[in-house]
Protein backbone atom coordinates (compact mmCIF):
# COMPACT_ATOMS: atom_id res chain seq x y z
CA UNK A 1 0.00 0.00 0.00
CA UNK A 2 3.08 2.28 0.91
CA UNK A 3 3.80 1.83 -3.00
CA UNK A 4 0.69 3.43 -4.13
CA UNK A 5 -0.17 5.58 -1.33
CA UNK A 6 2.46 8.03 0.96
CA UNK A 7 0.68 10.47 3.27
CA UNK A 8 2.03 14.04 3.11
CA UNK A 9 3.03 14.12 6.62
CA UNK A 10 2.32 12.12 10.33
CA UNK A 11 -1.44 13.75 10.77
CA UNK A 12 -2.24 13.08 7.23
CA UNK A 13 -1.64 9.48 7.79
CA UNK A 14 -3.56 9.26 11.33
CA UNK A 15 -6.83 10.68 9.79
CA UNK A 16 -6.98 8.25 6.92
CA UNK A 17 -6.61 4.82 9.37
CA UNK A 18 -9.11 6.48 11.31
CA UNK A 19 -11.40 6.82 8.70
CA UNK A 20 -10.50 3.39 7.47
CA UNK A 21 -11.66 1.84 11.27
CA UNK A 22 -14.52 3.60 11.22
CA UNK A 23 -15.29 2.07 8.05
CA UNK A 24 -14.65 -1.19 8.90
CA UNK A 25 -16.93 -1.03 12.41
CA UNK A 26 -19.46 0.54 10.28
CA UNK A 27 -19.78 -2.97 8.19
CA UNK A 28 -22.61 -5.45 9.19
CA UNK A 29 -19.52 -8.53 8.49
CA UNK A 30 -17.00 -6.83 10.56
CA UNK A 31 -19.48 -6.65 13.49
CA UNK A 32 -20.88 -10.06 12.88
CA UNK A 33 -17.10 -11.86 12.70
CA UNK A 34 -16.61 -10.27 16.14
CA UNK A 35 -19.55 -11.19 18.14
CA UNK A 36 -18.55 -14.99 16.73
CA UNK A 37 -15.11 -14.84 17.75
CA UNK A 38 -15.99 -13.59 21.61
CA UNK A 39 -18.73 -16.16 21.81
CA UNK A 40 -16.48 -18.51 20.48
CA UNK A 41 -13.86 -17.92 23.43
CA UNK A 42 -16.48 -17.70 25.97
CA UNK A 43 -18.09 -20.65 25.41
CA UNK A 44 -14.64 -22.96 25.02
CA UNK A 45 -13.66 -21.35 28.48
CA UNK A 46 -16.53 -23.13 29.59
CA UNK A 47 -16.65 -26.28 28.21
CA UNK A 48 -12.93 -26.54 29.22
CA UNK A 49 -13.79 -25.77 33.09
CA UNK A 50 -16.49 -28.47 33.31
CA UNK A 51 -14.36 -31.28 32.03
CA UNK A 52 -11.44 -30.17 34.07
CA UNK A 53 -10.53 -33.36 36.10
CA UNK A 54 -10.19 -32.12 40.08
CA UNK A 55 -6.51 -34.30 40.60
CA UNK A 56 -5.49 -33.29 43.94
CA UNK A 57 -1.85 -34.04 42.29
CA UNK A 58 -0.64 -30.64 41.51
CA UNK A 59 0.07 -28.62 44.56
CA UNK A 60 -1.82 -25.23 42.73
CA UNK A 61 -5.36 -27.76 43.33
CA UNK A 62 -4.47 -27.95 46.71
CA UNK A 63 -4.02 -24.32 47.53
CA UNK A 64 -7.58 -23.39 46.03
CA UNK A 65 -9.33 -26.18 47.77
CA UNK A 66 -7.47 -25.05 51.31
CA UNK A 67 -7.95 -21.70 50.87
CA UNK A 68 -11.46 -21.83 50.32
CA UNK A 69 -12.51 -24.22 52.97
CA UNK A 70 -10.19 -22.99 55.37
CA UNK A 71 -11.19 -20.53 58.18
CA UNK A 72 -8.23 -19.71 60.57
CA UNK A 73 -7.81 -22.37 63.29
CA UNK A 74 -7.85 -21.50 66.30
CA UNK A 75 -5.07 -21.03 68.91
CA UNK A 76 -4.91 -22.80 71.86
CA UNK A 77 -1.48 -21.66 73.64
CA UNK A 78 -0.30 -18.06 73.10
CA UNK A 79 3.07 -18.51 72.90
CA UNK A 80 5.43 -17.18 69.99
CA UNK A 81 5.55 -19.89 68.16
CA UNK A 82 2.13 -20.69 67.77
CA UNK A 83 1.64 -16.90 67.22
CA UNK A 84 4.29 -17.32 63.92
CA UNK A 85 2.54 -20.22 62.79
CA UNK A 86 -0.74 -18.49 62.60
CA UNK A 87 0.87 -15.23 61.18
CA UNK A 88 2.55 -17.87 58.64
CA UNK A 89 -1.06 -19.85 57.99
CA UNK A 90 -2.62 -16.30 57.20
CA UNK A 91 -0.47 -15.22 54.11
CA UNK A 92 -0.16 -18.99 52.95
CA UNK A 93 -3.01 -20.70 53.66
CA UNK A 94 -2.57 -24.32 52.21
CA UNK A 95 -1.59 -27.73 53.02
CA UNK A 96 2.37 -27.85 52.15
CA UNK A 97 2.96 -24.80 53.84
CA UNK A 98 1.00 -25.24 56.90
CA UNK A 99 2.92 -28.60 57.07
CA UNK A 100 6.06 -26.84 56.60
CA UNK A 101 5.36 -23.81 58.62
CA UNK A 102 4.06 -26.33 61.73
CA UNK A 103 7.71 -28.70 61.39
CA UNK A 104 9.57 -25.65 61.54
CA UNK A 105 8.31 -23.81 64.17
CA UNK A 106 8.27 -27.32 66.26
CA UNK A 107 12.17 -27.92 65.76
CA UNK A 108 12.09 -23.85 66.61
CA UNK A 109 10.49 -24.57 69.70
CA UNK A 110 12.50 -27.87 70.83
CA UNK A 111 9.89 -29.91 70.38
CA UNK A 112 9.97 -33.96 70.60
CA UNK A 113 7.09 -35.04 68.68
CA UNK A 114 3.67 -33.34 66.98
CA UNK A 115 0.52 -34.99 67.26
CA UNK A 116 -2.25 -34.76 64.74
CA UNK A 117 -5.51 -36.05 65.75
CA UNK A 118 -8.85 -36.05 64.18
CA UNK A 119 -12.11 -35.36 66.34
CA UNK A 120 -15.82 -34.93 65.57
CA UNK A 121 -15.60 -31.58 64.19
CA UNK A 122 -11.97 -30.94 64.77
CA UNK A 123 -8.63 -31.71 64.20
CA UNK A 124 -6.20 -31.13 67.47
CA UNK A 125 -2.74 -30.24 66.86
CA UNK A 126 -0.46 -30.88 69.69
CA UNK A 127 3.39 -30.93 70.18
CA UNK A 128 5.47 -32.22 73.38
CA UNK A 129 8.21 -29.75 74.14
CA UNK A 130 10.57 -30.91 77.08
CA UNK A 131 8.58 -33.38 77.91
CA UNK A 132 4.81 -32.02 78.25
CA UNK A 133 2.24 -32.52 75.65
CA UNK A 134 0.43 -29.07 74.50
CA UNK A 135 -2.51 -28.17 72.24
CA UNK A 136 -1.39 -25.77 69.81
CA UNK A 137 -4.54 -25.27 67.44
CA UNK A 138 -7.39 -26.84 66.26
CA UNK A 139 -8.69 -26.47 62.86
CA UNK A 140 -11.68 -27.45 61.01
CA UNK A 141 -12.15 -31.19 59.94
CA UNK A 142 -12.14 -30.05 56.08
CA UNK A 143 -8.36 -29.49 56.92
CA UNK A 144 -7.45 -32.58 58.27
CA UNK A 145 -7.37 -35.09 55.40
CA UNK A 146 -5.26 -32.58 53.39
CA UNK A 147 -2.73 -32.25 55.95
CA UNK A 148 -2.34 -35.79 55.84
CA UNK A 149 -2.55 -36.47 52.78
CA UNK A 150 0.66 -33.88 52.72
CA UNK A 151 2.82 -35.60 55.30
CA UNK A 152 2.35 -39.39 53.73
CA UNK A 153 3.68 -37.63 50.13
CA UNK A 154 6.74 -36.56 52.07
CA UNK A 155 7.19 -39.61 53.88
CA UNK A 156 6.56 -41.80 51.43
CA UNK A 157 3.61 -43.42 52.51
CA UNK A 158 0.45 -44.78 50.61
CA UNK A 159 -2.12 -41.90 50.23
CA UNK A 160 -4.91 -43.76 49.47
CA UNK A 161 -4.75 -46.23 51.92
CA UNK A 162 -6.58 -44.90 55.03
CA UNK A 163 -7.19 -48.40 57.19
CA UNK A 164 -3.73 -49.13 57.87
CA UNK A 165 -1.38 -48.11 60.14
CA UNK A 166 1.49 -46.90 58.52
CA UNK A 167 5.14 -45.53 59.19
CA UNK A 168 7.97 -44.01 57.22
CA UNK A 169 10.47 -40.98 57.49
CA UNK A 170 11.49 -38.25 55.96
CA UNK A 171 14.14 -35.59 56.75
CA UNK A 172 14.60 -31.96 57.56
CA UNK A 173 17.54 -29.91 57.04
CA UNK A 174 18.00 -27.28 59.18
CA UNK A 175 20.87 -24.58 60.19
CA UNK A 176 21.54 -26.52 63.05
CA UNK A 177 22.10 -30.03 61.25
CA UNK A 178 19.32 -33.02 59.86
CA UNK A 179 16.59 -33.88 61.67
CA UNK A 180 14.69 -36.86 60.98
CA UNK A 181 10.95 -36.70 61.00
CA UNK A 182 9.52 -40.41 62.09
CA UNK A 183 6.17 -40.42 60.94
CA UNK A 184 3.31 -42.82 62.46
CA UNK A 185 -0.23 -43.16 60.89
CA UNK A 186 -3.10 -45.03 62.51
CA UNK A 187 -6.38 -45.16 61.78
CA UNK A 188 -8.54 -44.05 64.64
CA UNK A 189 -12.90 -43.59 64.79
CA UNK A 190 -12.36 -40.09 63.74
CA UNK A 191 -9.83 -40.96 60.54
CA UNK A 192 -6.07 -41.39 60.79
CA UNK A 193 -4.00 -39.73 63.53
CA UNK A 194 -0.77 -38.88 62.46
CA UNK A 195 2.57 -38.64 64.92
CA UNK A 196 5.47 -37.34 63.87
CA UNK A 197 8.68 -37.66 66.04
CA UNK A 198 11.72 -35.32 65.54
CA UNK A 199 14.58 -36.80 65.81
CA UNK A 200 17.69 -34.48 65.83
CA UNK A 201 20.84 -36.48 64.70
CA UNK A 202 23.23 -33.45 65.32
CA UNK A 203 22.48 -32.70 68.88
CA UNK A 204 21.27 -35.90 70.35
CA UNK A 205 24.35 -36.83 71.89
CA UNK A 206 25.07 -34.93 75.35
CA UNK A 207 27.98 -35.88 77.55
CA UNK A 208 27.52 -37.77 80.81
CA UNK A 209 28.37 -34.59 82.57
CA UNK A 210 26.21 -32.49 80.98
CA UNK A 211 22.70 -34.70 81.66
CA UNK A 212 22.44 -32.15 85.18
CA UNK A 213 23.37 -35.49 87.68
CA UNK A 214 24.54 -33.93 90.79
CA UNK A 215 28.17 -35.79 90.97
CA UNK A 216 28.28 -37.64 93.58
CA UNK A 217 25.07 -39.35 91.83
CA UNK A 218 27.01 -39.18 88.22
CA UNK A 219 29.96 -41.26 90.11
CA UNK A 220 27.87 -43.58 90.94
CA UNK A 221 26.38 -43.71 87.54
CA UNK A 222 29.62 -44.02 86.08
CA UNK A 223 30.67 -46.82 88.65
CA UNK A 224 27.10 -49.12 87.82
CA UNK A 225 28.39 -48.49 84.01
CA UNK A 226 31.58 -50.15 84.78
CA UNK A 227 30.11 -53.55 85.89
CA UNK A 228 30.22 -56.69 83.84
CA UNK A 229 27.30 -57.52 84.27
CA UNK A 230 23.56 -56.80 85.22
CA UNK A 231 20.44 -54.52 84.56
CA UNK A 232 20.55 -50.81 84.91
CA UNK A 233 17.00 -49.62 84.22
CA UNK A 234 15.92 -46.26 83.10
CA UNK A 235 12.39 -45.29 83.94
CA UNK A 236 9.77 -42.08 83.83
CA UNK A 237 7.22 -40.89 81.34
CA UNK A 238 7.49 -40.43 77.74
CA UNK A 239 10.00 -37.60 76.74
CA UNK A 240 11.42 -36.84 80.06
CA UNK A 241 15.32 -37.76 78.42
CA UNK A 242 15.69 -41.66 79.05
CA UNK A 243 17.00 -41.94 75.76
CA UNK A 244 19.37 -39.27 76.02
CA UNK A 245 20.98 -40.71 79.17
CA UNK A 246 21.02 -44.21 77.40
CA UNK A 247 22.76 -42.62 74.44
CA UNK A 248 25.52 -40.64 77.08
CA UNK A 249 25.84 -43.91 79.06
CA UNK A 250 26.67 -45.85 75.76
CA UNK A 251 29.02 -43.39 74.85
CA UNK A 252 30.64 -43.19 78.31
CA UNK A 253 30.84 -46.80 78.22
CA UNK A 254 32.57 -46.79 74.35
CA UNK A 255 34.66 -44.03 75.80
CA UNK A 256 35.93 -45.67 79.04
CA UNK A 257 36.00 -49.47 78.03
CA UNK A 258 37.35 -48.81 74.68
CA UNK A 259 37.31 -50.77 70.93
CA UNK A 260 37.35 -54.63 72.83
CA UNK A 261 34.03 -53.87 74.21
CA UNK A 262 31.26 -54.91 71.69
CA UNK A 263 28.37 -52.83 72.39
CA UNK A 264 24.55 -53.67 70.74
CA UNK A 265 21.28 -51.33 70.98
CA UNK A 266 17.80 -52.76 69.66
CA UNK A 267 15.56 -49.69 69.51
CA UNK A 268 12.39 -48.96 68.47
CA UNK A 269 13.00 -46.65 66.63
CA UNK A 270 16.74 -46.14 66.32
CA UNK A 271 16.65 -42.66 67.43
CA UNK A 272 20.77 -41.59 66.91
CA UNK A 273 22.84 -42.56 64.64
CA UNK A 274 26.17 -43.85 66.25
CA UNK A 275 29.17 -45.28 64.51
CA UNK A 276 31.06 -46.99 67.66
CA UNK A 277 27.72 -49.51 68.13
CA UNK A 278 25.96 -52.05 66.26
CA UNK A 279 22.13 -50.81 66.33
CA UNK A 280 19.06 -53.07 65.45
CA UNK A 281 15.81 -51.71 64.88
CA UNK A 282 12.75 -53.46 66.45
CA UNK A 283 10.38 -54.36 62.98
CA UNK A 284 6.93 -55.88 64.11
CA UNK A 285 5.87 -56.02 60.61
CA UNK A 286 8.15 -58.88 59.76
CA UNK A 287 7.73 -60.38 63.13
CA UNK A 288 11.18 -59.14 65.12
CA UNK A 289 9.67 -58.01 68.42
CA UNK A 290 12.32 -56.51 71.59
CA UNK A 291 12.33 -59.91 72.68
CA UNK A 292 13.15 -61.80 69.51
CA UNK A 293 15.62 -59.50 68.33
CA UNK A 294 17.18 -59.65 71.97
CA UNK A 295 17.91 -62.96 71.32
CA UNK A 296 19.38 -62.99 67.77
CA UNK A 297 21.27 -59.74 69.39
CA UNK A 298 22.49 -62.48 71.90
CA UNK A 299 24.07 -65.63 69.83
CA UNK A 300 26.40 -62.46 68.98
CA UNK A 301 27.53 -62.60 72.36
CA UNK A 302 27.98 -58.07 73.06
CA UNK A 303 29.61 -57.14 76.25
CA UNK A 304 27.14 -54.19 76.74
CA UNK A 305 23.32 -53.90 75.51
CA UNK A 306 20.87 -51.09 75.25
CA UNK A 307 17.31 -52.25 75.02
CA UNK A 308 14.94 -49.74 73.91
CA UNK A 309 12.01 -50.92 76.34
CA UNK A 310 10.54 -53.88 78.79
CA UNK A 311 7.54 -53.91 77.39
CA UNK A 312 6.14 -57.69 77.62
CA UNK A 313 7.24 -60.97 79.66
CA UNK A 314 9.58 -62.65 76.80
CA UNK A 315 11.75 -59.48 76.94
CA UNK A 316 11.58 -59.00 80.52
CA UNK A 317 13.05 -63.13 80.96
CA UNK A 318 15.61 -63.03 78.55
CA UNK A 319 16.86 -59.81 79.58
CA UNK A 320 17.02 -60.59 83.05
CA UNK A 321 18.94 -64.15 81.96
CA UNK A 322 21.19 -62.19 79.86
CA UNK A 323 21.90 -59.43 83.16
CA UNK A 324 22.85 -62.81 84.94
CA UNK A 325 25.09 -64.24 82.20
CA UNK A 326 28.35 -61.88 81.62
CA UNK A 327 26.15 -58.72 79.78
CA UNK A 328 25.84 -55.65 81.09
CA UNK A 329 22.14 -54.30 79.93
CA UNK A 330 20.62 -50.77 80.21
CA UNK A 331 17.37 -50.49 78.95
CA UNK A 332 13.58 -48.78 80.59
CA UNK A 333 10.99 -49.93 82.15
CA UNK A 334 6.90 -48.28 82.16
CA UNK A 335 6.92 -47.46 86.04
CA UNK A 336 5.84 -44.66 88.25
CA UNK A 337 9.01 -44.72 90.34
CA UNK A 338 13.25 -46.48 90.62
CA UNK A 339 11.01 -48.74 93.79
CA UNK A 340 7.98 -49.84 91.30
CA UNK A 341 10.84 -51.02 88.74
CA UNK A 342 11.03 -54.44 90.87
CA UNK A 343 7.25 -55.55 91.43
CA UNK A 344 6.79 -54.36 87.54
CA UNK A 345 9.23 -57.02 86.47
CA UNK A 346 7.64 -59.79 88.84
CA UNK A 347 4.34 -58.72 87.50
CA UNK A 348 5.77 -59.78 84.05
CA UNK A 349 6.83 -63.22 85.34
CA UNK A 350 10.22 -62.64 86.42
CA UNK A 351 10.78 -65.01 89.34
CA UNK A 352 11.93 -62.17 92.32
CA UNK A 353 14.96 -63.82 93.30
CA UNK A 354 16.06 -63.48 89.63
CA UNK A 355 14.70 -59.34 89.81
CA UNK A 356 16.64 -58.93 93.46
CA UNK A 357 19.84 -60.71 91.92
CA UNK A 358 20.12 -59.17 88.18
CA UNK A 359 19.30 -55.73 89.00
CA UNK A 360 21.93 -53.24 89.51
CA UNK A 361 20.21 -50.08 89.93
CA UNK A 362 17.12 -48.12 88.54
CA UNK A 363 17.26 -44.50 87.88
CA UNK A 364 14.42 -41.68 87.45
CA UNK A 365 14.66 -38.44 85.52
CA UNK A 366 12.49 -35.59 84.95
CA UNK A 367 13.40 -32.59 82.23
CA UNK A 368 13.02 -29.40 84.09
CA UNK A 369 13.02 -25.71 82.85
CA UNK A 370 16.18 -23.83 84.01
CA UNK A 371 15.95 -19.92 85.21
CA UNK A 372 17.48 -17.59 83.45
CA UNK A 373 20.97 -16.36 85.46
CA UNK A 374 20.60 -13.14 84.37
CA UNK A 375 17.30 -11.82 85.73
CA UNK A 376 17.54 -14.38 88.75
CA UNK A 377 16.31 -13.20 91.92
CA UNK A 378 15.42 -14.53 95.71
CA UNK A 379 11.93 -14.46 96.16
CA UNK A 380 10.28 -13.90 99.74
CA UNK A 381 8.55 -17.35 100.50
CA UNK A 382 4.89 -16.08 101.31
CA UNK A 383 2.54 -17.87 103.02
CA UNK A 384 0.93 -19.40 99.86
CA UNK A 385 4.48 -21.25 99.15
CA UNK A 386 4.83 -22.52 102.58
CA UNK A 387 1.45 -24.44 102.34
CA UNK A 388 2.04 -25.36 99.04
CA UNK A 389 5.10 -27.20 100.38
CA UNK A 390 3.40 -28.55 103.62
CA UNK A 391 1.07 -30.00 101.27
CA UNK A 392 4.19 -31.86 99.16
CA UNK A 393 4.90 -33.41 102.79
CA UNK A 394 7.70 -31.13 103.71
CA UNK A 395 7.32 -30.24 107.34
CA UNK A 396 7.14 -26.66 108.32
CA UNK A 397 10.13 -26.14 110.16
CA UNK A 398 11.90 -27.12 107.45
CA UNK A 399 9.37 -24.91 105.06
CA UNK A 400 10.01 -21.87 106.72
CA UNK A 401 13.92 -22.13 106.44
CA UNK A 402 14.18 -22.63 102.87
CA UNK A 403 14.19 -19.80 100.00
CA UNK A 404 13.81 -19.89 96.53
CA UNK A 405 14.51 -17.80 93.31
CA UNK A 406 12.57 -16.51 90.61
CA UNK A 407 13.29 -14.67 86.94
CA UNK A 408 11.50 -12.03 85.82
CA UNK A 409 12.58 -12.23 82.07
CA UNK A 410 15.40 -9.72 80.30
CA UNK A 411 16.80 -9.35 77.24
CA UNK A 412 18.78 -12.16 78.18
CA UNK A 413 15.87 -14.64 77.87
CA UNK A 414 13.26 -13.35 75.66
CA UNK A 415 11.65 -12.57 79.18
CA UNK A 416 10.57 -15.81 79.54
CA UNK A 417 12.81 -15.76 82.40
CA UNK A 418 14.03 -19.43 81.10
CA UNK A 419 17.19 -20.78 79.88
CA UNK A 420 17.55 -24.08 78.45
CA UNK A 421 16.71 -27.03 80.08
CA UNK A 422 18.32 -29.76 82.47
CA UNK A 423 17.19 -32.58 84.15
CA UNK A 424 16.44 -34.03 87.97
CA UNK A 425 17.65 -37.58 89.10
CA UNK A 426 16.42 -39.89 91.33
CA UNK A 427 19.09 -43.42 91.54
CA UNK A 428 18.29 -46.21 93.66
CA UNK A 429 21.30 -48.86 93.95
CA UNK A 430 20.50 -52.29 94.85
CA UNK A 431 22.27 -53.08 98.45
CA UNK A 432 22.37 -56.34 100.21
CA UNK A 433 18.92 -55.01 102.44
CA UNK A 434 17.20 -53.87 99.24
CA UNK A 435 17.63 -56.87 97.76
CA UNK A 436 16.30 -58.89 100.54
CA UNK A 437 12.95 -57.17 100.35
CA UNK A 438 12.43 -57.61 96.32
CA UNK A 439 13.55 -61.26 96.98
CA UNK A 440 10.58 -61.29 99.48
CA UNK A 441 7.97 -59.31 97.15
CA UNK A 442 8.10 -56.49 99.81
CA UNK A 443 5.30 -53.66 98.55
CA UNK A 444 6.73 -51.00 96.69
CA UNK A 445 6.19 -47.75 98.76
CA UNK A 446 8.20 -49.99 101.51
CA UNK A 447 11.22 -50.65 98.59
CA UNK A 448 11.37 -46.76 98.41
CA UNK A 449 11.03 -46.40 102.53
CA UNK A 450 14.01 -48.66 102.75
CA UNK A 451 15.96 -46.99 99.65
CA UNK A 452 15.45 -43.74 100.96
CA UNK A 453 17.29 -45.22 104.52
CA UNK A 454 20.22 -46.77 102.04
CA UNK A 455 21.37 -43.23 100.77
CA UNK A 456 18.72 -42.71 97.85
CA UNK A 457 17.93 -38.81 97.45
CA UNK A 458 13.99 -39.38 95.92
CA UNK A 459 12.98 -37.26 93.27
CA UNK A 460 11.06 -34.76 95.16
CA UNK A 461 13.87 -33.82 96.96
CA UNK A 462 16.11 -33.63 94.46
CA UNK A 463 13.86 -31.03 92.84
CA UNK A 464 13.40 -28.97 95.71
CA UNK A 465 17.02 -29.18 96.24
CA UNK A 466 17.84 -27.72 92.63
CA UNK A 467 14.95 -24.48 93.56
CA UNK A 468 16.75 -23.85 96.56
CA UNK A 469 19.92 -23.50 94.74
CA UNK A 470 18.36 -21.48 92.31
CA UNK A 471 18.53 -24.19 89.62
CA UNK A 472 15.00 -23.91 88.93
CA UNK A 473 12.07 -22.36 90.28
CA UNK A 474 9.51 -23.87 93.24
CA UNK A 475 6.88 -24.07 90.54
CA UNK A 476 8.62 -26.01 88.26
CA UNK A 477 9.84 -28.29 91.15
CA UNK A 478 6.46 -28.91 92.13
CA UNK A 479 5.04 -29.04 88.89
CA UNK A 480 7.25 -32.09 87.72
CA UNK A 481 6.96 -34.11 91.33
CA UNK A 482 4.28 -32.42 92.79
ZN1 LIG B 1 16.54 -13.42 81.93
Amino acid sequence: MYLFWRPADLSAAWTAIHNLVSLALASRVVQVAAGLALTATIGARLLERGSRIPTGGPKVDLVEVVSERMPAPVFAVSDVAALDLGRHLRRRPNAPAFVDELLSSAIAAGASDVHIQPQDIHTRVAWRVRGELSELLTAPSAHHDLVVRRIKILAGLTTYQTDLPQDGRFPIDTPKGAVDVRVSVLPTYHGEKVVMRLARTGDGLIDLTQLGMPESLRLDFEELLAQPQGLVILTGPTGCGKTTTLYSALSYINLNRGDTTSIATIEDPIEIDLPFLSQTQVDHAVGLSFGQTLRAVLRQDPNVMMVGEIRDQETAHTAVEAGLSGHLILTTLHSDSTAGVFNRLIDMGVEPFLASSSVLAAVSQRLVRRLCTECRQPVESDRKTMNRMIQAGINATAAESLSFFTAPGCGACGDTGLAGVTAIFELLRMTPRLRDLVTDKVATPKIAEIAVEEGMTPLFRAAILEAVAGTISLDEALRVVG
